[in-house]
């Protein structure tokens, strides 16, 4: 039985230091550029990719990590460089899990090594969910699935927003509704392949914050995809939905269970999104306490004033306790320990709010240079408003964590 330690093992530390060095060296001197140009900076996710961060077997390792701490370690490291850029790394991932968790083996060894392309010739992939009236609310998707027997191909209509890599990737992951009646519970996801007819790119938003990560509109217009293309396949398809069928007869005309029960899909991922905000966070601390340590005013460093140096002791505070909570979430995820009192939303919920002061509190302690595209922090805070609002807000967040702990169905 391993021994209780909060300490990383020689391994991670190496791991992390490497990160910590391609964050440093090479995401963060590009990052006020990429932000400025508001486009994916190919250059930076080829580098990643000749070192072997842009890579699955890199995910992979980290995955399965026994410790479950190899996932929040990279993120933190690569978000501590730049947070768009580190999305433009990273983005491809969200779609990989989705295959991970869905697809058969043989989907999974076909569509995961093209979704990053090789060293010479990188690829980006996106995952496709959220719609214009379905956010939060993952139920009300109306994108449609229809399943074309006579040639067993799935047939997709529907508009995708918000899709990170959305339209400038290869492989696009999409989710579908295949039985309206089941909310979502009668969802499923599909690989739609490169240059699939019918799929284009639709609005391509101009962001407050993580410029650098592309964000789109994904029109679907009678994309075909073969059979072959439904994740998990059909058989297990029809299981699931015969089962959500007999389960939404049992709970009656109220809908909450199944609404719960999508709710906590994102459990186990959401401490992944809570590290990329610790990352964040972390930045412009530091970035805080050297100017503090340096700036002087009324004849002394400003750090000497207790009204500085107590905001930073705050802020450190808080970002040592929203990496306890990651961990603690990322670990149990690992470890297969239950979610009880929806410890994967809390993590999420306190990093990601963290984030959001801690920036503003740096730009504060900058002053003037802090409002500035000069000095890093602005860019930091106007990113780090995005974690509390993708992968489930921070509202959702609180409803997952009210609704575990009490048991009722708090709307
Ligand atoms: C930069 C960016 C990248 C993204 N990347 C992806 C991606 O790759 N793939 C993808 O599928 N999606 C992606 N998203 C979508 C993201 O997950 C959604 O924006 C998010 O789920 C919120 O949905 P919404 O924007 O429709 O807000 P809404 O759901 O309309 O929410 C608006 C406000 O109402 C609040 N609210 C809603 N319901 C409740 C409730 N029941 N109780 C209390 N408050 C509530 C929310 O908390 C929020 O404050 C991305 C979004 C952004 C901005």
């Amino acid at each position: 039985m391993a021994e209780f330690t909060m300490e990383l093992n020689d391994e991670q530390k190496e791991v992390r230091d490497w990160l910590h060095g391609f964050a440093a060296d090479v995401i963060r001197p590009a990052a006020a550029e990429w932000d400025e140009r508001e486009e994916t900076p190919w250059p930076v996710i080829q580098e990643a990719a000749k070192v072997g961060i842009y890579s699955l077997d890199f995910y992979a390792q980290q995955f399965f990590d026994p410790t479950g701490l190899g996932i929040p370690m990279a993120m933190e490291e690569l978000f501590w460089g730049d947070a768009g850029i580190a999305l433009s790394i990273v983005g491809t991932g969200l779609a990989a899990v989705g295959v991970l968790a869905n697809g058969t083996e043989e989907q999974i060894g076909t569509w995961i090594p093209q979704m990053y392309g090789d060293v010479n010739d990188v690829k980006v992939a996106a995952f496709c969910s959220s719609e214009p009236d379905a956010g939060s609310d993952v139920g009300s998707m109306r994108t449609r699935a229809v399943h074309d027997e006579a040639k067993d191909e799935w047939v997709l209509n529907g508009t995708k927003t918000w899709a990170t890599n959305g339209g400038i990737a290869g492989v696009h992951v999409v989710v579908a509704v295949v039985d309206p009646e089941l909310g979502s519970k009668g969802h499923a996801s599909f690989i739609v392949p490169p240059g699939t007819p019918g799929l284009s790119q639709g609005q391509k938003f101009k962001k407050h914050g993580i410029r650098a990560s592309h964000t789109a509109e994904v029109v679907l217009e009678d994309v075909r995809v073969p059979g072959s293309c439904l994740l998990g396949g059909k058989e297990k398809l029809d299981e699931r939905l015969a089962r959500a069928r007999e389960r939404a007869k049992s709970a009656g005309k109220d809908g909450t269970r199944l609404k719960n029960a999508a709710m906590a899909t994102f459990e186990a991922s959401r401490p992944a999104v809570g590290a990329m905000a610790v990352g964040t966070a972390r930045a412009a601390y530091e970035e805080a306490l050297e100017y503090a340590k340096t700036r002087t005013q009324f004849g002394r460093p400003i750090i000497d004033n207790q009204g500085v140096a107590f905001q930073l002791a705050d802020m450190r505070t808080q970002i040592d306790a929203a990496r306890l909570l990651v961990w603690r979430a990322s670990w149990m995820a690992t470890t297969g320990k239950k979610f009880e009192s929806a410890e994967g939303s809390m993590s999420k919920l306190f990093a990601s709010e963290t984030a959001k002061k801690v920036t503003a509190q740096a730009i504060q302690i900058l002053g003037g240079n802090g409002y500035t595209r000069e000095y890093p922090v602005e860019r930091m805070h106007r990113d780090a408003a995005i974690y509390t609002i993708f992968e489930g807000t921070s509202e959702i967040q609180r409803l997952v964590i009210a609704r575990t702990l009490s048991g009722l169905p708090i709307r």
